[in-house]
């Protein structure tokens, strides 16, 4: 009778196993075809300069429109593309279409710094700093509006291959941040050695900050290490004023967050611009209001 039931269970769970690795196969699959029949959009979120009361730049979000399923999230797409190693080739494209992209929010008037993810296997297994160069070359975009968004999980692989790569990407003049600080498990002692120029903050860190003495406490420690080592520092995730206001409080240079702006198509960006007059346009648009 307990057998009955364990193989039961045993047969309910493997059918559930497979119907969800049916669907990744499935999606994994649809994936190379959705990169070929163009279904990759970029989206772009601003990312507010405190200081200087405007958009200082935009990162570059990758958006799946699926024929069928409609807009699928980068969450479950890019850890398939990943294990396929479809990331090498979108990746590529997504640095591609963001310089072209902001160069030409460059040759209207508006240079623009675009952050562009990376993943771990663009490291490893591109040959990265050619993909960027030629990115850059082929766009005619300035290095310095290229920023180049690496989590630590970089350094958890091969760490010498890893500085060295980062080091000749800097020599290219392109900027780094480390997106989601404070969440991976390097040591420190990388940022001595990785010439990075932003640190962004992590979400989970901005949630409750206007709540939690800890995440509050740990917001305020990595913008005095920011600082400290003459770094940008950045705090994504902003949703709510007080937020906000803390973050200005203690000194945080820049901000990005659903309070100023979701990520939104290329087009809409255009209209950002128009409200982008002066430093502390009191009574214009809603991106630099808020700020
Ligand atoms: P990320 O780089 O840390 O990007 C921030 C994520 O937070 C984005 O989710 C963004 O839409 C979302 N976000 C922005 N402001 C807020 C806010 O105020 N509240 C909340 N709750 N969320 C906010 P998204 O676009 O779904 O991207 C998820 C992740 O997918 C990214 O995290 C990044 O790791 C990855 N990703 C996105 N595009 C690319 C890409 O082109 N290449 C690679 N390798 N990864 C990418
Ligand atoms: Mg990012
Ligand atoms: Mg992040
Ligand atoms: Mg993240």
């Amino acid at each position: 009778y307990a057998k009955d039931s364990g193989r039961n269970t045993y047969c309910f769970y493997t059918k559930q196993m497979n119907s969800d690795g049916m669907e990744q196969m499935w999606l994994q699959g649809q994936l190379s075809g959705g990169l070929k029949n163009r279904e990759l959009r970029l989206h772009y979120q601003p990312q507010i300069d405190l200081s200087r009361g405007c958009i200082a730049g935009v990162e570059a979000l990758l958006r799946w429109e699926h024929p069928e399923r409609g807009m699928i999230s980068p969450a479950r797409f890019i850890p398939l593309a990943e294990r396929s190693g479809l990331i090498i080739p979108i990746g590529e494209w997504v640095l591609n279409e963001a310089c072209r992209q902001a160069k030409a929010w460059f040759d209207e008037g508006h240079p623009l710094v675009v952050a562009v993810n990376l993943s771990v296997l663009q490291f490893k297994r591109g040959n990265l700093l050619e993909t960027v160069t030629h990115a850059l070359e082929d766009s005619g975009l300035p290095p310095s509006l290229l920023e180049l968004e690496l989590t630590e999980s970089i350094l958890l692989q091969d760490q010498e291959a890893a500085i060295k790569t980062i080091a000749e990407l800097k020599e290219r003049g392109v900027k780094l941040s480390i997106d989601d600080f404070g969440t991976g498990y390097s040591s420190l002692s990388y940022l001595k050695r990785l010439a990075v120029d932003k640190l962004k903050i992590d979400q989970s860190f901005v949630r409750d900050l206007a709540s939690n003495p800890e995440d509050a406490a740990i917001a305020r420690a990595i913008i005095l290490l920011g600082h400290t080592l003459q770094l940008t520092v950045i705090a994504e995730g902003v949703e709510t004023k007080a937020q906000l206001d803390f973050l200005k409080n203690e000194g945080c240079d820049e901000v990005q967050g659903f309070y100023f702006s979701r990520p939104v198509p290329a087009a809409e960006v255009a209209g950002w611009f128009a409200r982008d007059v002066s430093p502390f346009p009191g009574d214009s648009g809603r991106v630099l209001q808020n700020a």
